[in-house]
């Protein structure tokens, strides 16, 4: 008799009937939910949903995938944010394209781990093949090489990461402290938070000054690059952004790394959401100087239209990426010339997130997500021209990219007022399900941002849910007996 549990349940070629039954009836369950989906939101409060999760007794199992599913549905998906929906426009959440989801049930079901070729074999040369496409396309030379990573924010500590101990290689000790990083005000907060993690001072992150279309003024990097050089600090990277998060601003390129050449200082060129313009026909241009850069962050969740994760650092020269190197006798033995991947990650075990993009680009190519980028520019840049038109709306600023920064201000509204209705009116809409919208700040002032990343959004869903703003912001005002509309 055998003391084994029961493993009807693993993946193997003995249970293959109930691999399918089970995947079948999950993506049958999918398809049925979405399917009544009617808005990108319920609008459910943290206390609902919370009380619906944990009143689940996590040690009393429902038995049966069926009866999972269901209860599955009640804590998550019944009140899920739906991407694909056209009212949703708040943050950087593409929907995917459907050779990725197809990828992700290999991934998940064969599991491959990233880090050794004994765990991957021809899943290391795929993400190798990738990487080396993407260095193509940045204009990187065939030295170049990178990793996938979970996202912008790794890509870009690992960036930091590598220029921290170039800029500490050969250098005498104690110099930490010196080390300078130059962003501008609008780079991501990653940037931030990678200088901490890194060991770096608190004020060790300059803010390099915008212009008026709230990108990096390159005359200001000299300035400071220069005072840095008075004093004895050390610039050990600039960040230039290629499409800030809030306004889309590229930072212009070509200048910044003129700036970094003249005194050998490390350029990384986060891209996280730019780089989407690397298969865009029409705004490719725009990223002119890319391949200047020591070190770039694409992320292909966001303008790739990728499930998460999927992101990748990619770097110009791949001796750079020695400070992540590390040989373990278990792993990946110095004398071990196989290929192995750990090398490069500042993860260990890392799924094959690369497939994703693979099969993405085998069936549907590069061109298609170009024009997909292309189309929700498109859209940002009329939906401003409708702001623009709109009495009652202000936009911040004409979009670079696929972002809209504005705010509901009708003639005599002061700017206090203004800005007390953004928190409540994108609370408004969420609670009633309608639209997603997100808010930020601009020179202190509220303001609600609008992300399109939805290439099936039409103008007139984009205006509707413009309006909803303009309709709910009149209907808060009259609510506080202040103001008829
Ligand atoms: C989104 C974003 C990041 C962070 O990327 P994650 O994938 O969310 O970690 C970094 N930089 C910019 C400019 C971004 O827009």
């Amino acid at each position: 008799m055998s003391l084994a549990p029961r493993s009807d349940h693993l993946f193997s070629p003995d249970n293959l009937d109930g691999y399918v039954e089970a995947m079948r009836a999950s993506v049958d369950h999918l398809a049925a939910t979405v399917r009544g989906v009617d808005g990108p939101a319920t609008g459910a409060s943290p206390e609902q949903v919370a009380k619906l999760v944990t009143d689940v007794d996590l040690d009393r199992p429902v038995g049966d995938l069926a009866a999972a599913l269901d209860e599955m549905s009640r804590v998550y998906l019944d009140d899920a944010v739906w991407f694909h929906e056209p009212a949703y426009a708040a943050h950087l959440n593409p929907p995917v394209v459907l050779p990725a989801l197809a990828a992700e049930v290999f991934v998940s079901a064969v599991n491959s781990s990233l880090d050794t070729f004994d765990q991957s074999v021809g899943g290391t040369f795929v993400e190798r093949h990738l990487v080396d496409w993407t260095c193509a396309r940045i204009g990187f030379g065939p030295g170049s090489d990178g990793v996938f990573t979970s996202g912008g924010s790794q890509s870009n500590l690992q960036a930091l990461h590598l220029a921290r101990d170039a800029a500490l290689a050969g250098a005498a000790d104690g110099q930490l402290p010196r080390l300078r990083v130059l962003a501008s005000a609008d780079a991501h907060f990653s940037v931030q938070k990678s200088a901490r993690l890194l060991g770096l001072g608190a004020d060790a992150v300059l803010p390099v000054p915008i212009d008026a279309d709230r990108r990096m003024d390159v005359a200001a990097l000299h300035r400071l690059l220069a005072g840095l050089d008075e004093v004895g600090l050390v610039a050990m990277a600039v960040v230039a952004t290629a499409g800030t998060t809030d306004f889309g601003a590229i930072d212009p390129l070509d200048a910044v790394a003129g700036a970094c050449a003249e005194r050998g200082t490390w350029l990384h060129v986060d891209a996280a959401y730019g780089g989407g313009l690397l298969v865009s026909a029409r705004h490719r241009h725009r990223l002119a100087g890319i391949e200047r850069a020591d070190s770039v962050t694409v992320d292909y969740h966001k303008t790739w239209f990728q499930p998460v994760s999927s992101s990748a650092l990619l770097v110009r020269d791949r001796r750079l990426l020695v400070h992540t190197a590390w040989h373990a006798d278990y792993l990946n033995p110095e004398a071990d010339e196989r290929p192995h991947q750990v090398e490069k990650s500042l993860q260990t075990t890392r799924r094959f997130d690369a497939l994703k993009l693979w099969l993405t680009l085998r069936t549907l190519g590069p061109d298609l997500i170009g024009e997909h980028v292309d189309t929700v520019v498109g859209l940002a840049t009329r939906s401003h021209a409708h702001v623009v038109a709109h009495p009652d709306l202000e936009a911040a600023l004409a979009p670079h990219l696929s972002t809209l920064v504005f705010r509901f201000r009708p003639p005599g509204l002061t700017e206090d007022a203004a800005d007390a209705l953004v928190p409540r009116i994108r609370q408004t809409l969420y609670d009633r399900g309608q639209a997603l919208v997100a808010a930020t700040k601009v020179d202190g002032r509220e303001h609600l941002k609008l992300t399109l990343l939805n290439p099936a959004a039409t103008d007139a869903d984009v205006q509707g849910v413009l309006d909803l703003v303009g309709a709910v912001g009149h209907e808060l005002l009259a609510g506080e007996g202040r103001w008829s509309a």
